[in-house]
């Protein structure tokens, strides 16, 4: 008797969500005798653009108790951390990044160095995937930068964050000066700026952070220009130990943005007469964001993205106590120069560069010189203009639509993306960041590592039902 054909299920992307999924898939039974391929062009696969980082000082942005890579194993990081040198003097409340990054490099290492027990092996690739093209019986073939390529059952885009727009325009010009900086977490980026040389960072979100304190550990003398719209630096994580009872069945009517800032409100006062502040009163409704965010019309979501989005990344985004700290010490002591404004021009001016910035409540321009100017705004998240050979191409098949609100991708409850022609593909499948447009918060690890679990589930299910014939690519669309 013939073999029957094994599932192909391909994973673009081997950072923490294609870890997470990685990992997921190998519990499946069901999915004992497929083929999976992991595709991620950096030499450790795992860590991912966050937690690649090698320098000490930049850390994890929340506690160890919260970063299991599973979600049913809730203690599992902070029980790998206790083991660790790190940990010699007593786990750090706040680990280094890089250390996180070789937790996940571990736990996706034990099932791409063999088989698992279940019969699993993960296949890497280290190259990037440059097309996936739609064949007759719904599969997609898969194309490396290295020439391989194979038809995929299943293809997942675990694809993470890209580089940030160019903070001004029309005339892109300063893109190519040798000062700008367009992706602070470009490997070496910050190692081109001179002790002495001037500096103005665009944004004081968690990146200006992690930007001032390399360019601090670096021994930078220069004092440094920040300039952000509202001047805001991100929260300081409050203690571990204050709880808030969670109240979403009061929002669960909710669909304006107003009568939600009602409620918190109503609450947040009740919790400052317990003695509480507002931070445990946003975290207890941490599980239920994505359906408050769904509840919204699209208007109140545009809403939202408008007057709160840049309050919320500050509160909800939060730094470790002590990189608050230094920031606030910084500032005070000046060499941190804090600007409100947007950023209107840029212009190079020899080995300068003149950033214009106006005022965002009265029409004043002001001329800030910089020989380094580090953009520092946050990722690219609009699909519409990511430029990658593989979404480009995927977006004019009509196999990947980007949301109207310039938040990621369209997709179904499971991640399935959503075509031009308005149905649900079976073979195309998305996680992690792109999946904003769905939940608003698809960011942080608890989000992604859930996503991952459920999807692992979904494929495994697909494939137990699985004819050993290739999904026919498309099925009526359900809930986006
Ligand atoms: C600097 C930084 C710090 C952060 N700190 C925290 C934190 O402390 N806690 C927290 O919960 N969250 C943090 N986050 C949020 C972070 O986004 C998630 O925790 C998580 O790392 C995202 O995982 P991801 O797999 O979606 O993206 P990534 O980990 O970036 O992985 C995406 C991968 O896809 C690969 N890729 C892209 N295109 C292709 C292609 N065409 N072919 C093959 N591979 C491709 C990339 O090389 C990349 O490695 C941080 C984010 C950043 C940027």
């Amino acid at each position: 008797m013939p073999t029957p054909p094994r599932p192909v299920i391909t994973i673009v992307g081997g950072g923490f969500a294609g870890t997470a999924l990685a990992v997921q898939l190998a519990r499946q039974p069901a999915l004992k005798n497929a083929e999976i391929h992991l595709v991620e062009p950096r030499p450790v696969p795992g860590p991912g653009l966050a937690y690649t980082a090698r320098r000490p000082e930049y850390l994890l942005n929340v506690r160890p108790a919260a970063l299991s890579l599973y979600p049913d194993q809730p203690a599992h990081f902070a029980d790998w951390l206790q083991a660790q040198p790190e940990a010699a003097h007593g786990a750090p409340d706040f680990a280094a990044r890089a250390t996180y990054g070789r937790y996940l490099n571990q736990e996706l290492s034990t099932l791409l160095a063999a088989p698992t027990a279940a019969g699993h092996g993960i296949r890497w690739h280290n190259a990037t995937a440059e097309a996936a093209e739609k064949q007759s019986g719904g599969s997609y073939r898969v194309q490396l930068s290295t020439g391989e390529t194979w038809a995929t059952d299943y293809l997942v885009l675990a694809l993470g964050n890209f580089a940030p727009p160019p903070p001004a325009g029309p005339d892109l010009a300063y893109l190519a000066h040798p000062g700008y900086h367009p992706d602070p977490w470009a490997a070496g980026s910050l190692r081109r700026i001179g002790p002495d040389e001037s500096v103005l960072l665009i944004g004081s979100g968690l990146t200006a952070v992690d930007v001032l304190l390399a360019l601090r550990h670096d021994g930078h003398r220069a004092p440094v220009a920040v300039v952000a719209r509202h001047g805001r630096w991100p929260a300081a994580h409050g203690p571990a130990t204050a709880h808030y009872p969670n109240f979403y069945a009061e929002l669960a009517a909710e669909t304006t943005v107003a009568g939600v800032l009602h409620i918190f409100n109503q609450h947040r006062r009740a919790a400052a007469a317990q003695g509480l502040d507002w931070r445990p009163v946003l975290d207890c409704l941490r599980p239920d964001l994505g359906r408050i965010w769904a509840n919204w019309p699209l208007a109140e979501q545009r809403r939202f993205l408008r007057h709160l989005s840049s309050l919320w990344a500050v509160t909800r985004h939060r730094s470790p106590p002590e990189n608050a700290a230094a920031i606030a010490a910084l500032t005070a002591s000046g060499w941190v120069q804090l600007h409100i404004g947007r950023v209107r021009e840029i212009e190079g001016e020899g080995d300068e560069l003149r950033v214009r910035v106006k005022a965002c409540t009265e029409a004043i321009n002001a001329w800030h010189t910089a020989q380094h100017v580090v953009c520092c705004t946050g990722p690219l998240l609009d699909y519409s203009r990511i430029a990658t050979p593989l979404v480009q191409g995927l977006r004019d098949a009509g196999h990947l639509v980007p949301d109207p609100l310039g938040l990621g991708i369209l997709t179904d409850a499971h991640g399935a993306l959503l075509g031009a022609d308005g149905r649900v593909s079976a073979t195309l499948f998305t996680l992690g960041a792109s999946r904003r447009p769905a939940y608003f918060e698809s960011t942080a690890v608890p989000e992604l590592r859930q996503q991952a679990a459920v999807l692992a589930q979904e494929l495994a299910q697909r494939v137990a039902q699985w004819s050993g014939e290739s999904p026919e690519g498309v099925r009526p669309a359900t809930a986006v």
